[in-house]
């Protein structure tokens, strides 16, 4: 709506305009209407009125003047027979006023002229004589062709003497009628006779419509009507005059008439002032309503218009209404709304810049700039200043300000930052005001330049600790409205995030590049850096060797000691690699126990095998953990650039190759990689890839070599040995293989698979009707760890429903020489559940014959090594014995593995072995070769043979 020139373009102006003149427009005509109805009725009834007392007035007068020449003749008579010396030429003169013609008309018929010319009088007739004699007097008329008919009028001479005739006279016209002249103006007069023949008219040519009317009146006398005459439309009033008293004749009517237009002159002349007035009046009405209009809509127009800039976020300009009325009211609120709008608007898109700085993860200082900048265009403040902690150095603040003026610059000092600064600041979480003259605080001493005299200070908190503070410069403490207050913590949280999210992001970049638990570089940072150097020593044409670590019987400890522990020992191993390392040297830990050094400037001045050698020492020392000494030490494979390798993959995987090299080579030295070395390593890739695939597949079977109790001769168990139907090799024994399952993890499955498969097929034999009491099944150390692998068994067993007694499981030494807690809980579990426990191998490695007196052990099995040198060997079968007897008095079974010979047989029969197993008794069986042999056997046969031996 644009209402400053033209707003009667408005709709709504015009409207309102439209609507004023027409209230106004319809009482003014309607009363205008009224009056002109009234006063027309008023005019036209005083025309009548007028009008009937002029035909009165000239009908009196017409009466009168008929008696007056009624009365002279009565004078005339007496002479009519001699006319005396009265009618000298002069007295005949005056009578020619009066009279046209005088004449005496004898009773015959004779005629004597008196005056005027002779002219002939009808006679009289009877019913005139009769009237005559009564001493009436008769007036004759004859129509009046146009102006006016002759009025005879006759008296007796002698009304007692009717024979003497009559006198006859015609009345002048001009006497009888009156001079024309003389009537009233406008009016016209006309007389009728009672036949309604006009006997005169004032005009000369009277309107036929008078001889029309006086032809059909009849009653009453009085009256009224209009009628057209020839100046248009007449009205007209009639009166009738009685004349029969004294004449004979019946009545005339006189009749008035006018112009009706000369009766509505007021009339008419009031009509040419009433619309002109009309006009007026509504011309008033409308500048009026005009004005009032104006008043009203162009400040609404103005409000409407200031409302579409404040739309399109313009709030810098007012709407200028100064009426002091509500318009006036709401433009200085709507004023000041804007104003407030508009600085609101300012603090949100300056709020929508710092978060827009921070989310796109400009460092804080990016972000502190902007709110330096921003933030005077939101507080009114005269200098701002925000100090921030740096975050390398404590006690040291950052601190940008900026003074008045919009292209003021932002500055950039340092400033010490107490404790107890912020401490205070602490305390004033909602801001405080301080007096910048007093204030001695470093960080505020910016604004103190800028010419600030009070101080608003706030703190930037960042979990709960202050960070920073935003001061605000006034030149004195001025009163900061509630919205300024808000929007300063608005700004100082900002920072806080900002401060919260360089953090984060610095934490974040930390893990992703760091071990969080030995602050090494981890291994995606490592190669990082890898790359880098490679790129370097490209370009240089230097050398580096790249050493890979692995600690030697670090499992030992995590598994034996817990976690913590194991970690403890890794942040050891790490801050004494760092320690035998130079700082340009880079150290990373990969993951687990494994590590990595970049050893540069080899060529120039270092041996990497004396690097090596160094770190392997400080690596041997003890380590202390729950003040127990524990002996590591480490493997370390060396690959050197560019010999061993141009890319990072490459070189990591031979330093690894290597490292495994020296594991093998028995573990605690460092070996260089060699080209072979990736023969075996490859070899090896294939195997474990053969080897998962078979597993997934299950192209296992097992194998069953019986027991035989050597008291009873029965066939009292059978060992479950695996075997893998390679596709290709035929069917291969566990060395091919348990070794590699046993490294890659895969034992986990496989052994699984085997317990369930013995189990399964003990179940089968002994539905059968097989009299085979158990199974005995091997389980490596690895394996045995398993933190479920108890549960495991336990659901096997439930599952095949395996006796209490059906399940042997063998166990090595190497597991009881790590053994925890956790081990000899698994053992006492497993005997709880009805499983008995063999120590395999018994003899070689470290035995002790102590893990017999520790360990919850059934039974004990003499390594082959032992029985094969029987019963000659003297040592062996000294040693044969002494596990006997000990085993037995600890109250174990004994087990004597491999016995391949008669003789072995009876010899350990003879030391009281229990149960004996070898080929002298049957190889490894498949599961049906087996139940045909333990059916054959019968418990009988074997013992019969060893008893014959
Ligand atoms: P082991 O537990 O000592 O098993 C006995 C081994 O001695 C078997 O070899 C068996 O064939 C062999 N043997 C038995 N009697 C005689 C004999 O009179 N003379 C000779 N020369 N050898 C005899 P095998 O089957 O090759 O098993 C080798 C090793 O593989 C086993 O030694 C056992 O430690 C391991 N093993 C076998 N099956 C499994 C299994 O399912 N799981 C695990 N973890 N290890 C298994
Ligand atoms: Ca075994
Ligand atoms: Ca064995």
């Amino acid at each position: 709506m644009k209402l400053e020139r033209g707003f009667l373009q408005s709709r709504v102006a015009r409207r309102i305009v439209a609507l004023f003149v027409l209230c106004a427009l319809i009482p003014i005509s309607a009363l205008a209407l009224l009056s002109y109805e009234h006063v027309r009725k008023e005019l036209v009834e005083q025309g009548y009125t007028h009008l009937a007392q002029l035909a009165e007035g000239y009908s009196a007068s017409l009466y009168d003047r008929l008696i007056a020449v009624g009365r002279q003749m009565s004078g005339m008579a007496t002479e009519a027979d001699a006319p005396g010396a009265r009618w000298t030429e002069g007295y005949r003169q005056t009578l020619r006023t009066e009279f046209d013609a005088i004449a005496v008309v004898g009773a015959d018929g004779r005629t004597t002229v008196l005056l005027g010319a002779p002219r002939p009088f009808a006679p009289l007739s009877v019913t005139e004589l009769g009237y005559l004699a009564k001493g009436e007097a008769v007036i004759r008329t004859s129509h009046a062709g146009g102006g006016s008919a002759p009025v005879v009028l006759a008296q007796a001479v002698d009304p007692a003497r009717p024979e003497r005739g009559a006198l006859v006279v015609e009345i002048g016209a001009t006497y009888l009628w009156g001079d024309s002249d003389a009537l009233p103006a406008l009016t016209d007069f006309c007389v009728a006779d009672a036949e309604g023949s006009l006997l005169y008219c004032s005009q000369s040519r009277p309107s036929p419509a008078i001889g029309e009317f006086a032809a059909r009146r009849t009653e009453p006398a009085n009256g009224r009507f209009t009628f057209d005459g020839d100046d248009g439309p007449q009205i007209a009033s009639y009166r009738e005059l009685f004349l029969e008293p004294h004449f004979m004749v019946h009545g005339w009517t006189v009749i008035a008439s006018r112009p009706a237009e000369d009766v509505l002159a007021p009339v008419v002349a009031f009509q040419s002032s009433f619309i002109p007035v009309i006009a007026l009046a509504l011309l008033v009405v409308a500048l009026f309503s005009v004005t009032q209009v104006r008043r009203t809509l162009v400040p609404l127009s103005r409000l409407i218009e200031g409302t579409r800039r404040a739309g399109d976020q313009d709030f810098s300009t007012r709407v200028d209404v100064r009426s002091n009325d509500e318009l006036g009211e709401l433009a200085a609120s709507f004023n000041m709304m804007n104003v407030r709008l508009g600085r609101q608007f300012t603090a949100l898109s300056t709020l929508a810049d710092i978060d827009r700085a921070i989310l796109s993860r400009l460092d804080v200082d990016h972000v502190v700039e902007t709110v330096v900048r921003g933030i005077q265009a939101i507080v009114p403040a005269h200098s701002v200043s925000v100090a921030i902690l740096d975050r390398n150095a404590v006690d040291v603040m950052r601190v940008y300000s900026r003074g008045p003026g919009a292209d003021a610059p932002v500055e950039l000092e340092r400033a010490p930052c107490t404790v107890e600064d912020t401490q205070e600041l602490a305390l004033h979480a909602e801001g405080v005001w301080l007096d910048a003259t007093a204030s001695v605080r470093p960080f505020t001493a910016a604004v103190r330049r800028l010419g600030a005299t009070a101080l608003f200070v706030l703190p930037i908190v960042w979990q709960g600790a202050v960070v920073g503070a935003v001061a605000l410069g006034f030149g004195r403490e001025a009163e900061l409205s509630a919205d300024d207050r808000a929007r300063s913590h608005d700004l100082a949280d900002r920072v806080g995030v900002a401060f919260a999210a360089a953090a984060r992001d610095e934490q974040i970049y930390y893990q992703a590049h760091y071990d969080t638990l030995t602050g090494l570089p981890n291994r995606l940072y490592f190669k990082d850096q890898l790359v880098r150097t490679l790129a370097h020593a490209h370009r240089d044409r230097e050398r580096f060797a790249l050493l890979f670590i692995d600690l030697d019987f670090f499992k030992r400890v995590n598994d034996s000691l817990g976690h913590t522990a194991g970690d403890d020992v890794l942040r050891e191993a790490a801050s004494r690699l760092r320690g035998g390392l130079r700082d340009t040297d880079t150290l990373a830990r990969l993951g687990g126990d494994e590590f990595t050094v970049v050893v540069s400037d080899i060529r120039s001045s270092r041996d990497p095998r004396v690097v090596a050698e160094h770190l392997i020492a400080a690596l041997s020392a003890p380590f202390v953990v729950d003040s127990q000494e524990h002996f590591l030490s480490a493997s370390i494979g060396i690959a050197l650039y560019p010999d061993d390798g141009l890319t990072a993959d490459e070189l990591l995987r031979n330093a690894d190759t290597a490292m495994y090299r020296a594991k093998d080579t028995g573990r605690g030295r460092c070996v260089f990689f060699e080209e072979r070395m990736n023969l075996v390593a490859v070899a090896r890739v294939r195997s474990e890839r053969d080897l998962r695939r078979a597993v997934d597949e299950g192209e296992f079977v097992l194998h069953y070599q019986p027991l035989q109790d050597l008291g009873s001769g029965a066939i009292v168990a059978a060992e479950a040995l695996l075997r893998w139907q390679h596709p290709e090799r035929g069917l291969l024994s566990p060395e091919h293989f348990i070794g590699l399952a046993e490294e890659t993890g895969l034992i986990d499955r496989l052994g699984e698979w085997v317990l369930r498969e013995a189990c399964a097929e003990l179940g089968a034999l002994q539905h059968a009707g097989i009299p085979l009491p158990s199974v005995s099944v091997n389980v490596s150390a690895r394996q045995f760890r398993q933190t479920d692998f108890v549960s495991t068994v336990g659901d096997i067993l439930r599952v095949t429903a395996t006796p209490p007694g059906g399940l042997e499981i063998e166990i090595t030494e190497s597991l009881l020489l790590d053994a925890n807690a956790d081990v000899v809980r698994a053992l006492d579990e497993l005997k709880a559940l009805g499983v008995r426990i063999a120590l395999d191998d018994f003899g070689t490695g470290y035995s002790s014959l102590s893990y017999l007196k520790r360990f919850p052990v059934d039974v004990v099995k003499i390594d082959r090594s032992f029985v094969k040198d029987l019963p000659d060997d003297e040592s062996s079968s000294a040693i044969t014995g002494a596990i006997i007897l000990m085993s037995h008095a600890l109250h174990k079974q004994v087990v004597a593995e491999g016995v391949a010979t008669a003789e072995q047989a009876a010899f350990l029969r003879r030391l009281g072995c229990d149960r004996l197993q070898g080929f002298y008794l049957s190889k490894p069986l498949p599961a049906a070769a087996l139940a045909v042999f333990v059916r054959r056997a019968g418990g009988t046969v074997p013992v019969a043979r060893i008893a014959a031996g």
